[in-house]
């Protein structure tokens, strides 16, 4: 990663962003922001395709999601920020990698697969959501990025993306396509405040960054431990601790945290001691950022998505030209 590439992500406005997306994500977005040329996509269009009967919710939080981006830290002088929508090459593009990708390809893919087991669609999954990842193909490939800073459940997606890159510039014999990579965080996949596999805007079981004091303490107050960890004194197992995954993912004193654990283990520790010390690393963690977020004003983040969406569609109108050239249109 020495010479400077292009890094490219999203996310999709159906609520505030959390932890997930902090630990999963925004942090490696900032140390890329600096080295290299960063685009981050406020995935509206895909968003729709779970949320097409609430266009209002997604509309609402295009807003949001940017407000979180500034809050960390992301800086629209060092990358651009775009909403999906304003760039409708990105869905030409989808229309030509449309034909590179069968049926049974995409109902393989496993994030997916996850995805509509969460849903009630039964046997109507309407087309958009089934072809979602082929849309990003088209987010990623518009802008020739190599750097993805996601989370795990996106590692299949980038696959995808890489493999109708391959086939697209061997069936038209041209090189306009470049595959990416994932960049992964340490915490790849953080789970949610309820035990479940992923914390994730969706099922709402997320601490947001925009969330109150009292709300981030009440959530960690509610989080599940060991179930069979009812006396101090009784042995505890740390495997499927949601409040040890939290300190694994944000508590910076990994010594501290193993003597915890070996404690825990062995009898001694309460449960009361370390949500006590959760919140704290939680708390001193999203003050800042909340405070930050309060201070940012809508005509701002409106004029930055103008900007950076007007940026982007520069880029993409190149790619979408050299492409079609490409298959010889
Ligand atoms: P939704 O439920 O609407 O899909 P989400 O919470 O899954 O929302 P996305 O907008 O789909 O969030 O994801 C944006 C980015 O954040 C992706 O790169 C994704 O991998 C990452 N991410 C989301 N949730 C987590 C998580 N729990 N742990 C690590 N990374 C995450
Ligand atoms: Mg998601």
């Amino acid at each position: 990663m020495n010479e400077a590439q292009t890094a490219l992500t999203a996310d999709r406005p159906t609520g505030h962003l959390h932890l997930g997306h902090y630990v999963g994500s925004l942090k490696n977005r900032l140390v890329l922001q600096g080295k290299h040329k960063c685009l981050i996509m406020i995935a509206d269009v895909q968003a729709l395709s779970d949320n097409f009967d609430n266009p209002q919710k997604v509309k609402e939080n295009i807003k949001e999601v940017c407000k979180d981006y500034l809050a960390v830290g992301l800086n629209p002088d060092k990358c651009t920020i775009f909403v999906q929508s304003r760039v409708p090459e990105l869905s030409e593009l989808t229309m030509y990698y449309l034909n590179l990708v069968t049926l049974a390809r995409l109902e393989r893919n496993p994030t997916v697969k996850a995805e509509l087991k969460q849903k009630d669609w039964e046997d109507s999954i309407p087309m958009g959501f089934l072809c979602y990842p082929i849309s990003q193909a088209a987010d990623i490939t518009a802008f020739k990025a190599t750097l993805i800073p996601v989370g795990e459940d996106q590692l299949p997606m980038i696959e995808l993306s890489n493999e109708i890159v391959r086939r697209f510039n061997r069936l038209y014999n041209s090189d306009v396509l470049v595959e990416s990579e994932a960049v992964l965080s340490d915490t790849k996949r953080l789970i949610g405040i309820d035990g479940k596999s992923k914390a994730s805007k969706s099922l709402n079981n997320a601490i947001f960054l925009s969330d109150s004091e009292k709300n981030i303490k009440e959530k960690i107050n509610n989080m599940y431990t060991d179930p069979n960890h009812i006396k101090i004194t009784d042995p505890g197992t740390v495997e499927g601790n949601v409040v040890f995954a939290y300190l694994d993912a944000f508590f910076e004193d990994k010594q501290e945290l193993v003597s915890l654990k070996k404690q825990y283990t062995k009898g001694g520790l309460g449960d009361s001691v370390l949500k006590s010390l959760l919140n704290d690393v939680l708390q001193a963690l999203l003050k800042p950022i909340r405070e930050k977020r309060e201070s940012i004003l809508d005509d701002d983040i409106e004029k930055i998505l103008i900007d950076g969406s007007r940026a982007a569609r520069n880029v993409s109108q190149n790619t979408l030209r050299e492409v079609k050239e490409a298959i010889g249109l």
